[in-house]
């Protein structure tokens, strides 16, 4: 017998129907022995549709009062899932955030966990309820309601899992796992059954459709083993763990494409101590987050210096570049909002070489031009012109086979 943590997403719970098919998977996992705790959404479109309201009044609402508004989403459906288990001779018990001591601190909307008080939900289980959390909301210190950013309500199963020792926490979505790639792109994609939360976090253009990154965060601080999978189909979903676990042998789990950054390129700067401060510091104090960063080897004493930026960021960012060199003396500014970033993710990648060195490779087959570099411990990511993005992945897919299931270890 096992604790488990099942959350269940809008759409899992968007009608009376549903809610009566969660309730039907949760008795399941109880008559397959084990306890259950579930952790609900809002009903699907219903957190958009306080917030609509909210912005009836007021464009930026009061976060207070926002997280006391969109608070209540998440309780309607705790109230019909306990409802819906005693109709059907589950006993049941509903809790919001702030009953269970979801402890946050005070950052109204994207409220971080501090901590959790068990003691109650544990009693309850001991009793032989399945205990019923609503996702997504918290309360600080000085009682007030938080929630925690969109999609926060996977966060909170998995706080719940890692409070309670759980012996897994799945995630139950629309979606039957994580893909090597975009399905939409390469239909070939292969549902994977494993994954370590360090792919985890670096595909999370992939990833955060599915899961709020954060939760996978959490996860990995506290070890707690992860499962996405499907509410309406059967299946395992994909395994998301420490490397340790009985892994497949990969060596490339996956392959993403981000369309949302641009470059910007600084040309002809003095090459000297301090230039690299000096260009990004006043970047960071207009809260524009740099990505990728490339400085050249200076020749005849100056230097070219390269970054990305969110695209959002990026005729802020070449506004500011252009005041800041303008007095350090640098030739030229120039940008490009039309790029891509494709990444090659695995960390199989550790313990074998050449991997960069057959990307190059297969983008230099299809006559692909790579612009920017940039490599980690388990990851190559290299920047090309938009317009190749979606080609650059397709051939990295096949040129990594990565549609065939790999050898088990
Ligand atoms: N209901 C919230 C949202 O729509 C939280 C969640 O679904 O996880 O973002
Ligand atoms: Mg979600």
């Amino acid at each position: 017998m096992a604790l488990i943590v099942q959350k269940y997403g809008g759409t899992s719970v968007g009608t009376i129907e549903r809610i009566a098919a969660v309730a039907e998977r949760v008795q399941r996992t109880r008559r397959a022995g084990h306890e259950v705790i579930v952790v609900v959404s809002a009903m699907a479109g219903e957190t958009d549709r306080l917030l609509g309201l909210a912005r009836q009044i007021n464009e930026q609402p009061n976060g207070r009062e926002l997280d006391v508004l969109l608070s209540t989403g998440e309780q309607v459906s705790i109230a019909l899932m306990a409802m819906m288990l005693e109709s059907r001779a589950c006993p049941a018990r509903s809790y919001t955030g702030s009953q269970v001591h979801i402890l946050t601190d005070s950052a109204h909307t994207k409220a971080r966990i501090l901590d959790i008080d068990g003691r109650r939900i544990r009693r309850d289980l001991e009793g032989g309820f399945v205990v019923v959390v609503a996702g997504f909301q918290g309360v600080d210190e000085h009682g007030n309601i938080t929630t925690l950013g969109r999609g926060g309500s996977d966060t909170t199963a998995v706080a719940l899992a890692a409070a309670l020792s759980a012996g897994e926490c799945q995630i139950y979505t629309d979606v039957d796992g994580v893909y090597s790639t975009d399905p939409r792109i390469v239909p070939q994609a292969r549902k994977l059954d494993t994954v370590t939360y360090e792919e985890m976090l670096e595909m999370a253009s992939l990833g955060a459709k599915v899961l709020q990154i954060r939760s996978v965060e959490f996860a990995q601080k506290y070890n707690v083993r992860l499962r996405v999978l499907s509410s309406f189909d059967e299946g395992e979903g994909t395994l998301i763990t420490s490397e340790d676990e009985d892994m497949e042998e990969v060596v490339i789990s996956g392959v993403t494409l981000n369309r949302n950054e641009a470059k910007l390129t600084i040309l002809g700067v003095p090459d000297r101590p301090g230039i690299a401060s000096g260009i990004l510091g006043p970047v960071a104090d207009a809260d524009i987050e740099v990505d990728m960063i490339v400085q050249n080897v200076g020749a005849d004493g100056t230097t070219d210096f390269t970054f990305t930026v969110n695209r959002t960021d990026y005729k802020a960012a070449l506004d500011l570049l252009q005041r800041v060199c303008a007095g350090m003396g640098a030739r030229a500014v120039e940008g490009d909002d039309r790029i891509a970033k494709i990444s090659l993710v695995g960390v199989g990648m550790r313990s074998h070489a050449g991997i960069a060195a057959k990307m190059f490779r297969a983008l230099a087959d299809e006559g692909i031009n790579i612009r920017m570099i940039s490599t980690s411990e388990i990851k190559v990511s290299v920047v090309v012109d938009e317009k190749y993005g979606e080609l650059a992945v397709r051939t990295l897919h096949s040129a990594f086979a990565l549609d065939q299931a790999p050898a088990k270890s």
